[in-house]
């Protein structure tokens, strides 16, 4: 190869690191100090860099291109409708409590999927094919405890610092620059959530401990969280086990571990009159 070739390859090469450099300055990320924040329930130190209106904008993107993509599956309306928005806005006032500046809107869409996830910065997407596991009002609370203190926990955030792929976010927000289209698929997945790369199974079992709690604050008995865990592990032994499963990786101490945590919620437990 000519040095002339040599030099243009080197620059295709290199050009991706020096626009996520460009694009982190831009946004700033790099002149950021890494803060330390306390997780709600748990009290555990997580160490991020993305501010609350930084990982909002990333969930946004997400939630917008979703809505975009399942337009004709988007339901507006009938019992299913109602109860989502009614779980969902009991959940989202106490959540909000510890993330004040999230935007919380919950989209129901028709699909034969057992599932649920709650984007970066509040936005969330329950499949109508959860809700027969869900059975009632204090399930559904448990799964939109449980997907809601993923964000509220900033789970996405601490596995992007974690993995090094902060400028690569920064380059997303910032918008139209090039990166590396690996790194820039691993960073859509992690904010995807529960739809392909599940989160650590220590985030999991905090999801769960921190959303028991919530959905007690809300109004839910928490001894419900127990029997719809159980619900889920008998689901799992199915042929077709449900895909929060498989999103959401757990073991067989789930139920044991919530039940644990049960005296805690029960104290958090505000029963609506
Ligand atoms: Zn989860």
């Amino acid at each position: 190869m000519s040095g002339t070739g040599k030099r243009v390859l080197g620059f295709l090469v290199a050009r991706p690191l020096i626009a996520i450099a460009i694009a982190a300055v831009v946004v700033g990320v790099l002149l950021l100090q890494t803060r330390s924040d306390k997780t709600p329930v748990t009290h555990r130190t997580v160490h991020v860099t993305l501010t609350d209106a930084q990982q909002s904008q990333l969930g946004n993107q997400n939630y917008t291109k979703t809505l975009r993509q399942n337009r004709a599956n988007i339901v507006s309306s009938g019992p299913e409708y109602a109860e989502v928005q009614r779980v969902a806005k009991r959940i989202e006032a106490v959540a909000a409590h510890d993330k004040p500046d999230f935007v919380w809107k919950v989209t129901l869409l028709r699909k034969n999927v057992a599932n649920a996830y709650c984007l970066p910065g509040g936005k969330i997407v329950v499949y109508t094919g959860i809700l027969p596991i869900a059975q009632n009002d204090a399930g559904l609370a448990t799964v939109l405890g449980h997907e809601v203190a993923h964000a509220t926990a900033e789970h996405v955030a601490e596995r992007i610092e974690r993995e090094h792929l902060t400028a690569v976010a920064a380059a997303i927000i910032a918008g139209g620059v090039a990166f590396t289209p690996a790194q820039f698929i691993r960073v859509q997945a992690l904010i995807d959530a529960g739809a392909s790369l599940p989160f650590s199974r220590s985030q999991e079992s905090e999801a769960d401990h921190i959303g028991l709690v919530y959905m007690a604050k809300a109004g839910y008995d928490p001894h419900q969280a127990l029997a719809f865990w159980k619900r889920m592990l008998r689901a799992s032994k199915g042929k077709e086990p449900p895909e929060f499963l498989s999103d959401h990786p757990s073991d067989a101490h789930r139920v044991e571990r919530v039940q644990g945590w049960l005296p805690e919620a029960e104290r958090a437990y505000k029963p609506q009159t």
